[in-house]
């Protein structure tokens, strides 16, 4: 079996049609992602971002090219275990009435609370977790504790931050952060050393970034460093 530890990914001349529709949403694309480095994601809204963050853990098989994660294709490697290694944080973070600490572990019984709350430091949220009336015993969600638009999405960085994953995937995910907090977050992430693709609007991530892509229509029209673009 093909097992991922590094977090390198390949594009190679993919291509992507949503099964059932004519239209190709990912045209030949075609980039590399080194282990450990941070990439922006930058393109108009349609221009197929999200549905490039869903062929990666393979939501849907691609018709031509290759993915490839640590040199593997990604239809080679075993379903459960591609998933396990990447973390994905979605625009709208999915909070259920339930304890802060079960909203985090969501998906990964065997956290232990240490390992929850040290995901909740990286991802900015623990100290505002201590301040909550139980802390993580608290309840959010519908029927709890509500929490703001910045909160939820930091919660939603910790639960994908847990499982610590090899690859992470962030779809606009610190849109509702101030530049501090978003910045610290950056950072911490540097030091967790998984690859990260972000989608962003912000210049804040992508002057933060290794790698920026620029997508229009499917295909990359611009690829570099912030400063090259
Ligand atoms: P946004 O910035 O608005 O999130 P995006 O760049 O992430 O946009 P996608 O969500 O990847 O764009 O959508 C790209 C195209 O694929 C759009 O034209 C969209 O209508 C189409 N699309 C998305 N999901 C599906 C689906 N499940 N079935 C068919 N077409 C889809």
């Amino acid at each position: 079996e093909h097992t991922i530890s590094e977090g390198s990914i390949s594009f190679q001349n993919v291509t992507f049609t949503y099964p059932g529709t004519e239209v190709e949403i990912i045209k030949k694309l075609s980039f590399h992602v080194n282990p450990g480095e941070r990439v922006s994601i930058l393109g108009a809204t349609g221009s197929g971002k999200s549905t490039l963050f869903q062929l990666i853990p393979r939501l849907y098989d691609i018709d031509q090219g290759k993915i490839l994660i640590d040199g593997w294709e990604n239809s080679f490697i075993k379903l459960e275990h591609l998933r396990k290694q990447i973390g994905f944080v979605p625009q709208e973070a999915m909070l259920f009435t339930g304890t802060v600490r079960d909203n985090i572990m969501w998906g990964n019984e065997h956290a232990t609370l240490d390992e929850i709350k040290e995901a909740a430091a990286r991802a900015q949220i623990h100290e505002a977790i201590m301040k909550l009336p139980k802390q993580y015993d608290t309840v959010v969600g519908q029927k709890g504790v509500n929490l703001s638009g910045g909160q939820k999405q930091r919660l939603s960085i910790a639960r994908a931050l847990v499982r610590k994953p090899v690859i992470l995937l962030m779809d606009d995910s610190t849109s509702a952060l101030d530049m501090k907090t978003e910045a610290r977050l950056l950072d911490e992430l540097s030091q967790f050393s998984c690859t990260t693709l972000m989608i962003t609007q912000k210049i804040s991530t992508t002057m933060a970034s290794d790698q920026v892509l620029l997508l229009d229509d499917g295909e990359i029209i611009a690829q570099g460093s912030h400063q090259s673009l």
